[in-house]
């Protein structure tokens, strides 16, 4: 039997647009080069730019290829710092390792000081008066990697407007699988990664108003107005457009498919086992179920899903594998003993009912068998 695959917030498979766009367009050469192959390369990399730009919400030079979202933010992140003559940063603590470890790099390395946002037992952040003092940025993700959480945008971008301090968006999980407008959301830098839409591994998409840009932190050829300078990978943005134009075309009916099932599986779970806690709030993104079941390690529960066939992960790319309790659930004011049984399945485009029913067939029996091996020390 082929394994269920719940891990779609790591990455979702490609589409098959996306693949034969990407196909298609591989055997062009560089877009920098001024002769006909240059200039064809070149027309398809502008018309990838432009129907990004068209499906965000943005103008085409807004658009930066990147080589992932972890490299967006970096790029953002750094170069809105050095933009500025304020040291000072204001981010959420809930952030993706993309994003925090670049905070935390800065504050260790180049004399940044560091406002935390406060982060609600909902997993959602407070907008409180850290956003009342002039910052270099704000930086705060669109929705929650773990959780799901959305977060609220449109108050943290408003408070930082009234300091003129620019905002930067960690969009990697939010695009493609809800409503994203760069124009509208005020920020002036936002990151996206094709993988968690079914585009490409490895393309990334940094959307940057004209002003305050981000000080380039890569030097070289001047590419990508000099804020990711590189040969551009053609295949890759096209394949990239192609996948969110699928996505943001079937947004609406998978948005209520997809939360259709989740909903099923959290019902199904919480009928069936005791001890519960469910952390993805209600307003969240539709295909992230986010549990603990205290007692167990989310850890064994991931090996004893895998021997049976189900795919998922403990929702913290650094802490799998390691045993260690979940950053984003500790500063939600979840225990450590709570957050270690904490396990998150994410629903996607190939997730089917028959595969939400399948789970709920095994569930309670793993989480037993998990109680029962207990935590490890
Ligand atoms: N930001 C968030 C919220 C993510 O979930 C991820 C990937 O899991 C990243 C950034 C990093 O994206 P990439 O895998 O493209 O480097």
């Amino acid at each position: 039997m082929a394994p269920v695959y719940l891990d779609h917030a790591a990455t979702t498979p490609m589409r098959d647009c996306a693949r034969e766009a990407w196909l298609e367009a591989s055997t062009l050469l560089n877009p920098g080069g001024q002769y006909a192959t240059g200039r064809r390369a070149r027309a398809a990399l502008e018309q990838a730019r432009e129907d990004i730009a068209s499906l965000l919400n943005c103008e085409p030079i807004e658009v930066i290829f990147t080589a992932s979202g972890t490299e967006a933010d970096n790029i953002a992140i750094q170069g809105l710092y050095r933009a500025s003559d304020s040291r000072r940063i204001v981010s959420s603590p809930i952030e993706h390792p993309a994003a925090l470890e670049t905070v935390r790099g800065l504050a260790a390395g180049a004399g940044a000081e560091v406002s935390w946002l406060p982060v609600l037992p909902s997993g959602v952040v407070g907008v409180g008066d850290t956003l009342d003092t002039p910052a270099a940025l704000v930086n705060c993700m669109w929705a929650n990697n773990e959780t799901g959480a959305i977060q609220p945008i449109s108050d943290v971008v408003s408070a930082a407007a009234g300091q003129a301090t620019p905002v930067h968006i960690d969009a990697v999980q939010a695009v493609g699988h809800i409503p994203v407008s760069f124009a509208q959301s005020g920020a002036t830098t936002l990151a996206a990664s094709a993988h968690k839409f079914g585009g490409p591994r490895g393309t990334g998409l940094l959307l940057a108003a004209r002003s305050p840009a981000p000080t380039g932190v890569l030097f070289g050829g001047g590419q990508e107005r000099g804020i990711r300078p590189g040969t551009a990978d053609v295949a890759g943005a096209v394949g990239t457009a192609a996948a969110l134009k699928e996505a943001i075309n079937e947004m609406d009916a998978e948005m209520q498919r997809v939360a259709a099932l989740r909903d099923q599986l959290r019902a199904g779970i919480i009928s069936q086992i005791d001890d519960v806690i469910v952390h993805t709030p209600a307003e969240a993104l539709p295909g992230h179920l986010h549990l603990s079941f205290p007692g167990a390690e989310g850890d064994s529960l991931i090996m004893l899903l895998d021997s049976l066939g189900f795919e998922c992960s403990t929702g913290s790319a650094c802490s799998s594998g390691v045993n260690r309790a979940s950053e984003v659930l500790l500063a939600m004011g979840v225990s450590e003993h709570d957050a270690r049984g904490a396990i998150r399945f994410t629903l996607g485009r190939t997730t089917t009912s028959d595969d939400v029913m399948a789970l709920l067939g095994a569930i309670a029996d793993v989480v037993a068998r998990a109680r029962i091996a207990g935590m490890a020390g």
